[in-house]
């Protein structure tokens, strides 16, 4: 009996798919919403598909991503770890795992929701009510907040009243022009969720 590790037999399953012209993904956690064995039965359905390689966005570690894409739909329909990629070997913790519901999740919204102060309704609106808006209140805050000299007199120009934390879906560049705005703002508090 030949003696196989888990990496060897994902090596495998995917070079006897690709061995088709594409490979058919099944039913992926994006699709993991039926409520019925029925329903469920029905995702099964195989889809012909594209693979690509991609990196988990959720963290600074990186972990390597295959994707297929639905080549009707051009929807991704599965999300898995990738056992080339160096860093994680095809492993993926429980939030690479759920990467799909990134964009496909029917329970996520897909418009901008606002509810104001002491109300309890969402209300829709476009990316520029939502714009204007943050800019409003960053602007608030920062005049409510904003110090020029600190207890002994010596110049600081900075505010204590707003701080920033970056996401590890920002790649380099748009770290620094972040860091950037950030500093010009005058924040102090000013971290990236790859240190936490
Ligand atoms: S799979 Fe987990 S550990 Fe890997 S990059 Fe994504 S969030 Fe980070």
């Amino acid at each position: 009996m030949m003696n196989i590790n888990r990496r060897d037999f994902v090596k495998l399953t995917t070079a006897a798919a690709a061995g088709i012209a594409a490979v058919p993904a099944f039913g992926g956690l994006g699709q993991a919403f039926a409520n019925t064995a029925e329903e469920r039965a029905k995702q099964l359905s195989p889809k012909w598909t594209q693979q690509t390689t991609s990196v988990c966005a959720f963290c600074s570690v990186g972990c390597g991503l295959l994707v297929n894409t639905d080549l009707e739909t051009k929807r991704a329909v599965n999300v898995e770890g990738n056992p080339d990629h160096p860093i994680n070997e095809g492993a993926l913790c429980a939030k690479g795992a759920a990467s799909i519901q990134m964009t496909e999740n029917p329970k996520r919204p897909g418009k901008f929701l606002y509810r104001a102060p002491y109300s309890g309704e969402w209300e829709e609106k476009d990316w520029n009510f939502c714009k204007t808006r943050i800019a409003q209140l960053i602007k608030k805050s920062r005049d409510e907040s904003f110090e020029k000299k600190n207890a002994k007199g010596q110049v600081v120009n900075r505010t204590m009243g707003i701080a920033s934390l970056g996401s590890a879906a920002l790649d380099n560049e748009e770290c620094y022009a972040m860091h950037s705005f950030m500093r010009s703002l005058g924040l102090v508090y000013v971290e990236h969720q790859a240190r936490i």
